[in-house]
């Protein structure tokens, strides 16, 4: 078991509505030394693919890229969550339904960061059925940059979004696959990995 599936046991807390909270360590309270770790597993694990930069979507993923970047030597992009329809030409902008909120938000990203040649790591903490991922994807995809590989903390994989992108043939690397959670008992299962 490694340290992040380690910390999900000791202060995950199993909401009903397949909702995992990890906010005492991952997305509202940060563990810093952790966060630390993940980076340092996700160097490993993309170890000799050319990354030059790497994309997330706020809130969450931009504590966990920031430090994850300090192992690639690389900046970090983060997607804006919008409201406005009035988005002018500047923008690659995707939609995307949130899992926790319920709400669709549109999100951007500045033609003015990502470019034709970047080899994008995409970050963030959580993979559920994978709408979020996609419309990262889909953004990279539009500025004609090329997505090097996908670094998830948390994968939840009794939901869909592992295999969708697994099978468009990207390199998935999710630190944690939770294969079940059951809120009235509070019991997790991870994937052998
Ligand atoms: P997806 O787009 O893959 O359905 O959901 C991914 C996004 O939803 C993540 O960026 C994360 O913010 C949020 N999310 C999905 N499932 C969970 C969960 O179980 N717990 C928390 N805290 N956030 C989640």
């Amino acid at each position: 078991m490694n340290c992040l599936e380690e910390r999900i046991l000791k202060d995950g807390v199993v909401k009903e509505g397949n909702v995992l909270k990890v906010d005492s360590f991952l997305n509202h309270q940060m563990d810093i030394d952790l966060f630390n770790e993940m980076g340092k597993e996700w160097k490993k694990r993309f170890e000799g693919k050319t990354i030059n930069k790497i994309l997330t979507i706020e809130a969450s993923g931009i504590g966990i890229a920031c430090v994850a970047a300090q192992h690639f030597g690389v900046p970090v992009v983060f997607a804006k969550k919008s409201k406005s329809i009035n988005i002018d030409g500047d923008m690659y902008v995707a939609e995307v339904e949130s899992f926790t909120h319920k709400c669709k938000n549109q999100v951007i990203v500045s033609k003015k960061f990502l470019k034709e040649d970047d080899q994008v790591l995409i970050i963030d903490d959580f993979l559920a059925n994978g709408c979020a991922l996609q419309g990262l994807i889909q953004i990279i995809q539009s500025s004609g940059a090329t997505v090097a590989g996908i670094g998830i903390a948390i994968e939840k994989g009794f939901q869909n979004g592992g295999r969708i992108i697994r099978n468009l043939g990207f390199q998935l690397e999710s630190l944690a696959i939770v294969d079940s959670m059951d809120w009235k008992t509070g019991a997790i299962t991870f994937r052998n990995m």
